[in-house]
């Protein structure tokens, strides 16, 4: 049988009265929520309870093959115990913890409690967060973060923003912004020049693809000793762009660069954009959040005078993954970027005065990310935060005094809470020796550092981020270098 909905017959099972056993499943009554809520909380105890002895990297090979048969969907139904012993056992085991204090590799993301309790509820009461019309204490929730973010950053004015997944698509959605505000229709894009550094993240370069701004000339400005974008040498490449004819358009500004942490001077590019018309994007998807601090507030001045700006909440504030933000200085740009009508949305017009998410995002139904956010910071309050940051600058202070100590070169002096490092000695062949300390680390598990490479040699790094991550972790990661380093004769000196 084929054709439309009208040749086909459904029976009603639903329609006797109030009993409809066969669809009623999916609407669980409060005894049966009440026994998996049980079942799945205390799964979650247990795992949070046993955190502290858990290691942060499980080097064992995944059984996939194993794994898959699990993964696959039937029609019948399963027990939850069931279900989270094979949670346990093929998700939560194999791999990187993120949610483990000694988790330092790439930047830690956090998973602060309140948080998950946030996302539960959001899920339950499932507000329609993307329109203020269907919602408007969702959108204003959500707008309140963006205002206070914003200020944060030091903007003033009409700035608006948007909740995203995270930062690459907050990359994404400002570049788009930049677009929409900076390019004139009729001029080719490969007359148009963008300015980045070799330390930008390799999100704006997807960006740069997806918005087809990739065939813009895309110049890297030479960086400093601290891989900081030199003013002087962007001032220099603009002017030569201007005598060429080109339009220089967009400078993209790492505030704590993924690599190694560097805040490029921000005050010093904005002026030079300024002075040439030029969008002032800042990447602060990892260290935005150290503006709480008074000493990010020093360092990152000149951040206000950012056209677009994005930041991490699920890096510098301890939440799970799946939150990220980006703000810009004038919201008008994000909206001519996004907004879009369709006959079906007309009632929901009426409140031209109030953007929704959906006006400055390409999403339109979405995930109440609000709630994940606002809860824990009311909660616990914005000063807990501080606090917790400014603990993560004390310790990545002391890891690097602690490894100087044991003879390592810790490069560059840090900006932020990301210190690389690397065991020179004339006994061994540099690169590979710190390759190996890298693989002892990874199979000991309970630290879990990464590794890049600066300058073609190849260092390891720290990033100091999880909330979770204490003095002790420091330690036990200066015991396990030292441990190494004693066994390969080359400590103590
Ligand atoms: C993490 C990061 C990104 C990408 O953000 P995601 O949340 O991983 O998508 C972009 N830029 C910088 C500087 C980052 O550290």
């Amino acid at each position: 049988m084929s054709g439309n909905l009208m040749n086909w017959n459904f029976s009603l099972v639903a329609s006797s009265g109030r009993s409809h056993a066969a669809t009623s499943v999916l609407e669980l009554n409060t005894q049966t929520r009440a026994a998996l809520r049980e079942k799945v909380i205390a799964f979650s105890e247990q795992f949070l309870e046993s955190l502290p002895n858990k290691k942060a990297y499980e080097s064992d090979c995944y059984d996939r093959e194993a794994a898959d048969k699990h993964f696959e969907i039937t029609a019948g139904s399963s027990e939850v115990s069931e279900l989270l012993k094979f949670i346990n056992r093929r998700v939560v085991k194999p791999g990187l913890r993120p949610a483990t204090s000694g988790h330092l590799g790439y930047i830690p993301g956090g998973g602060i409690y309140t948080s998950a309790l946030g996302d539960y509820l959001a899920a339950v009461i499932n507000s329609y967060a993307g329109v203020y019309y269907a919602s408007p204490g969702a959108v204003r929730m959500e707008n309140a973060l963006i205002d206070w973010v914003g200020q944060l950053v030091g903007f003033t004015g009409a700035f608006g923003g948007n909740l995203t997944s995270g930062g690459s698509i907050a990359n994404l959605t400002a570049l788009s912004a930049a677009k929409q505000a900076k390019y004139h229709q009729g001029f080719g894009l490969n007359n148009y020049v963008i300015y980045a550094t070799q330390q930008t993240h390799h999100s704006i370069h997807k960006a740069l693809r997806i918005t087809g701004l990739d065939e813009c000339v895309l110049r890297l400005i030479p960086v400093d000793e601290q891989y900081r974008m030199q003013a002087v040498k962007l001032k220099e490449q603009i002017s030569e762009d201007l005598d060429y004819g080109l339009n220089p358009f967009l400078v993209i500004a790492n505030a704590g660069s993924t690599d190694v942490g560097a805040i490029d001077p921000l005050q010093q590019i904005a002026s030079i954009a300024e002075a040439n018309g030029i969008w002032f994007h800042v990447d602060a998807a990892y260290g935005g959040f150290f503006l709480l601090t008074e000493y990010g507030k020093q360092r990152m001045k000149g951040i206000e005078h950012a056209d677009s700006v994005i930041l991490d909440p699920h890096k510098g504030l301890f939440l799970p993954y799946g939150s990220g933000m980006v703000l810009v200085r004038e919201v008008q740009h994000l909206a001519r970027a996004f907004r879009a009508d369709a006959s079906y949305m007309q009632d929901t017009k009426q409140h031209r005065d109030e953007y929704s998410p959906a006006d400055l995002s390409p999403e339109l139904s979405k995930h109440f990310r609000g709630l994940r956010m606002w809860l824990p910071l009311k909660l616990h309050g914005v000063e807990a935060f501080r606090k917790n940051l400014e603990e993560k600058l004390a310790l990545t202070l002391y890891l690097r005094s602690e490894l100087q100590d044991l003879g390592f070169d810790t490069g560059p002096e840090p900006d932020l809470s990301i210190v690389p490092f690397r065991f020179v000695s004339s006994k061994t062949d540099t690169n590979a020796f710190n390759r190996q300390l890298l693989q002892y680390i990874q199979e000991d598990g309970r630290i879990f550092l990464s590794s890049t490479t600066l300058d073609d040699d190849f260092w390891l790094r720290v990033a100091i981020l999880s909330f979770r991550t204490h003095q002790e972790d420091i330690d036990l990661l200066i015991k396990l270098l030292e441990d190494f380093l004693e066994k390969n004769g080359c400590y103590p000196l």
